[in-house]
Formats: structure tokens, sequence, C-alpha cells
């Protein structure tokens, strides 16, 4: 009998067909529709990030190939690459950064009732092109004798002529910066955020040089008063188990600023991403993106970078919890991309280099 086997292929193309049924989020069900492969492109590198690809894979089947660089090289790669790129999945720190994914098209929309329901309106992109899935504070760092008696700070401080010659930041380039004067703009005005670049430039201590940990450092050693940084890496500090690194952050106070009655909230930036514009793989993508929300990926996350959780109700990790008392920004973290060039104007007429 020949059409025996014809009806078992026949069964089980059926039933194939039945597992690759839509949900109304538009993300396929069943296991069969989700084995295969994921190429994430990412500019993470933690070893922690490898326990979140072996828990999608466990949870899915789905195998995960990494593709590593930094944000400006992961857009390089992507642009040349183009219609043929195998990229799902992109990665990426900082919502200016997303932003420039963006802005070069390389993000498609994903519609997912997950997304949407456990990662805050905020932390992500309206037409949602991107997510955000972990959280950092931008804080001031001071040195223990200019830190404030209360405990209260604010962005204008680093303006303010009490720190004249006494502020470390770094370059204007960065997209930390270019995020937090975007941010600054949108929650001040144009003229406020223009004149507050003015008086930092005025009270650097020192040409503008190095990275976050660079500025807390030279606060430790006392080059200068107060700095700008992520709150992950004045944590990282604390958390050392190198004697220099945790002596550092022991001679330093690390502030989340604009937490006074009526002031706006400590600004808040993401770790994130969204799925690639021509994923070969997008089913799969957005399971990866669905799974980064889930109690488990958020404490890896979170964990791996000292950063706090973006799921609404998401437990901060034990370990992060002493760092976790602010109360942040409700800004919209996609005006960091928005008003990105603008920001960059300012830096560039305050002469911030
Ligand atoms: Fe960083």
């Amino acid at each position: 009998m020949r059409s025996r086997p014809v009806l078992t292929v026949l069964a089980a193309v059926l039933s194939l067909l039945a597992a690759c049924e839509r949900r109304p989020d538009g993300t396929a069900q069943g296991a069969e529709a989700s084995s295969g492969q994921l190429n994430i492109y990412t500019a993470r590198h933690y070893d922690a990030d490898q326990q979140l690809y072996a828990g999608f894979k466990e949870a899915t089947g789905i195998e995960v190939r990494t593709i590593d660089g930094n944000a400006a090289q992961l857009v390089e790669r992507m642009k040349a690459e183009g219609p043929a790129s195998p990229a799902d999945v992109v990665l990426m720190a900082d919502a200016g950064a997303l932003w420039r994914a963006e802005d070069a098209g390389l993000l498609q929309p994903t519609q997912s009732a997950v997304l949407s329901e456990r990662i805050p309106a905020n932390l992500r992109d309206p037409a949602g092109r991107w997510f955000g899935f972990a959280r950092r504070a931008r804080v001031l760092v001071f040195s223990k004798a200019a830190a404030p008696p209360n405990g209260q700070a604010a962005y204008a401080d680093l303006a303010d002529p009490r720190f004249r010659g006494r502020v470390c930041v770094r370059s204007s380039d960065n997209v930390y910066n270019l995020s937090t004067l975007a941010a600054l703009t949108e929650l001040w005005s144009r003229d406020r955020a223009s004149a507050w670049a003015r008086g930092v430039v005025a009270n650097m201590a020192r040409p503008p040089q190095g990275g976050d940990i660079d500025q807390i450092r030279a606060v430790a050693a006392g080059q200068c008063d107060v700095a700008l940084a992520n709150s992950y890496y004045w944590i990282r500090l604390a958390r050392s188990q190198n004697p220099a690194d945790k002596a550092a952050a022991d001679r330093t106070v690390m502030v989340f600023p604009e937490q006074a009655d009526g002031a706006p909230g400590a600004l808040v930036n993401i770790s994130g991403g969204g799925v690639a514009a021509n994923a070969p793989n997008r089913a799969n993508a957005v399971r990866f993106l669905e799974y980064l929300t889930s109690a488990e990926a958020q404490a890896i996350l979170a964990e791996a970078n000292n950063e706090y959780p973006a799921v609404q109700g998401a437990e901060t990790p034990q370990a992060l919890r002493p760092y976790a008392d602010f109360r942040p920004a409700a800004l919209p973290v996609a005006v960091y991309g928005r008003r990105q060039a603008e920001a960059q104007a300012l830096f560039d007429e305050a002469g911030w280099r």
C-alpha cells in the first residue's frame, strides 16, 4: 500500500501547520514553529549573556548564534549586509544607540502583547522597533568632601559656580552624554539646557577624556569633586573584589539626582533590542524578545551588568537592592534619539569636546 506513508506525511504536515498557528500578538506558538536558529547582533558582551541564550534554548529549542561588536560596528555591518543580513535580533545599550539603528532603517516594528504589557510604555519605541529590557540611571558621583549632606543633588549642580574647576565628564560625542542632554532639553527647555552645557564646560577640571569609570576614578583620586556616570559603573566598583576598585567606590558617593519633592526624578536609560529589518527568523526573534521579559531573564540581565529590571513588577536581584532605591524620571526614552542632533549642536556651541 502506497497511500499509508502519504497519509502519514499529510498528517504530519497538518499537525505542523496547526503548531504554526499564530497567536493574536503575531508570534508563532508551539515548539515546532520555533525550532531552528536565531542570529543575535549584540553590543553586550557579558559572560552571563551565555546563560540567557542557554535559558532561551532550553525553553524553545532554538539555537542562538551571536555576532559581537559595538553599536556603531553593528550598524555599519548591517548596512553593508543589506537585505541579505542574517541578523534577527539587535541588542544595544542606550536608547540613543537603538535610535541610530532605527534611524538607519535596520529595525522593524514588532506587535507583541507580551512586550507591550510587560515593558512600561516610556521604556520602548512607540512604534515597537525597540524595547528596553534593563534600566540604568545617570547619576552624580561626588567626593566624600563635596557630597551633599542631605543626600539631595540635581543635574544643575554640575553647572553651579561652586564647582568651578571641579567637574569631570567624558566627551560630548558619547551617546550617554547625548542622551543626557537630550533629556534635559526635553525636561527644561533648549535655552536652559544650552546654559547648563556652557556652565558644565566652565566647571571642567580637565578636558573631557576617558569613560564613565575614569570619571569616577578621577573623583576618587581628588582630581575633581563631582562627575556624571551611569549607575552600573559605580555599583560595579562597589561590588568589586579588586581592592583598588573597591577603594574608588569607598572614596566617593553615588547620588541619584532629582529626588527632592517636585524634582523630576533621576534620568533613566535602557539596554534593549529589537527585531532586525530583514530578520530571516522573525518569529524566533520575537520569541527571544518575549523571553527577555521573563523573571529568569530579567534577573540575569540585571545582574550581569548591575542594571535594574525593566519589566513592571520584576524583582531587583538581591545584590543590587542596596543601590536600587530611587525615583526614576517618567520621561519616554524615545526622546533621547529624537533630540540627539539637537543635543550634539548644543554641546558644540558650548565647546564641550
Ligand atoms: Fe556602559
